[in-house]
């Protein structure tokens, strides 16, 4: 089998090297004879495989003392009814900036708990989108926190400066963010982040929580969203998912090895340059979002002639790229390169895109 590239958006791809590891060790763990994902959670074996995962997320994050680490259940969306629950006081509301569908979505279901200020911050300069300068803003000061998202998937947004929030807790959705470039955790009050972009399998949720945020829930709030709940458990109030947990390990050693996330920042920017530097050299194709907001993550592109899209996608997926259909949403093309996308991946993408082009136009 010659090399397949997975472009999808999530469940993106792992890492092979992760991925041959993961096999050798499937039905023989350690010497245990057993599988990981057959351990007990609370078992001296998988207690160790779950405290290096932390230790070693930790390390390449740089991420303070005074910060918890959870691994939790239930996704990105998880976290969209969780952050209210936590976090915001029935006398008082939160600010939710608008990049994109998900900063969009979070706040649909944050209005399910509480009371919040929706703040749309995209605009339109002769035909090219951009966020407005952070400084801009209309942040509340008396808000229970400002949540946003760095990374917009599904619309290629990306805002790399973090907002000053005056001391009002920066809450920030990083699923798609998260690892991809260095990040001063010390900025924000919480983080988290599904796993199935840069961290692993789908199914687990890592939420980074300063120590002050705890203690706080609603009264309603479910156990296994309860953050000061999963604190003083270690992640173990009920059953975390512990192969995912497992493979989110293996793929934090991987990033260690590969010189951390300084070193997979450098890649990213170059893959993603790659491709928006051809698609601006191009009139076959366009991206419409100013430079300086373009996300590294997810690069969207349109064909000018709509009509080929179908041509383009069979004839990618023939030649081994997979899953460049842009988001039902908004249509055209979308590659997601995260960490394990290998630049050669990218360059092969590119090729595939000028043979197109020659050939279509
Ligand atoms: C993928 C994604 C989500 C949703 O994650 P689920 O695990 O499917 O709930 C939320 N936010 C962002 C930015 C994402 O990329």
């Amino acid at each position: 089998m010659s090399a397949v590239y997975n472009f999808c958006a999530g469940p993106a791809m792992l890492p092979a090297p992760v991925m041959v590891k993961a096999q050798s060790e499937f039905i023989n763990w350690n010497n245990t004879g057993c599988s990981v994902m057959e351990l007990s959670h609370r078992s001296k074996e998988f207690m160790a495989v779950a405290s290096k995962a932390e230790s070693d997320l930790r390390q390449l994050m740089c991420i303070p003392d005074n910060y918890k680490v959870l691994f939790c259940h239930g996704g990105g969306r998880g976290q969209f009814s969780a952050v209210p629950l936590n976090l915001l006081p029935k006398n008082k509301s939160a600010d939710y900036v608008v990049t994109g569908a998900w900063s969009k979505a979070a706040a649909l279901e944050a209005a399910n708990f509480g009371q919040i200020n929706t703040i749309n911050v995209v605009e339109e300069l002769n035909g090219k989108r951009q966020i407005q300068d952070p400084a801009q803003w209309s942040l509340s000061p008396e808000a229970a926190y400002v949540h946003y998202c760095p990374n917009e998937t599904v619309d290629g947004l990306e805002l790399f400066e973090i907002p000053e929030s005056h001391g009002v807790p920066l809450v920030a959705d990083l699923s798609s963010t998260i690892l991809s470039r260095e990040i001063d955790v010390s900025k924000f009050g919480l983080i988290y982040a599904g796993a199935q972009k840069n961290i692993g399998p789908s199914g687990l949720t890592i939420v980074i929580v300063r120590d002050d945020l705890l203690g706080n829930a609603h009264i309603s709030t479910p156990c296994i969203l309860n953050y000061q709940t999963e604190a003083d458990n270690g992640s173990m109030y009920n059953t975390p998912p512990t192969y995912a947990w497992y493979l989110a390990g293996l793929v934090f050693e991987w990033l260690h090895s590969v010189g951390g996330v300084k070193a997979i920042q450098k890649i990213n920017k170059e893959k993603a340059e790659l491709i928006y530097r051809y698609v601006d050299s191009s009139s076959f194709y366009r991206n419409d979002i100013v430079p300086q907001h373009r996300s590294l993550m997810n690069v969207p592109f349109w064909l000018n002639d709509e009509s080929l899209n179908n041509a383009f996608l069979s004839q990618a997926e023939d030649a081994g790229l997979l899953a460049l259909a842009g988001h039902r949403m908004v249509g055209g093309m979308r590659a997601s390169i995260y960490n394990a996308m290998p630049i050669e991946g990218v360059q092969k993408l590119v090729e595939f895109m000028h043979e197109f082009e020659k050939e279509n136009s």
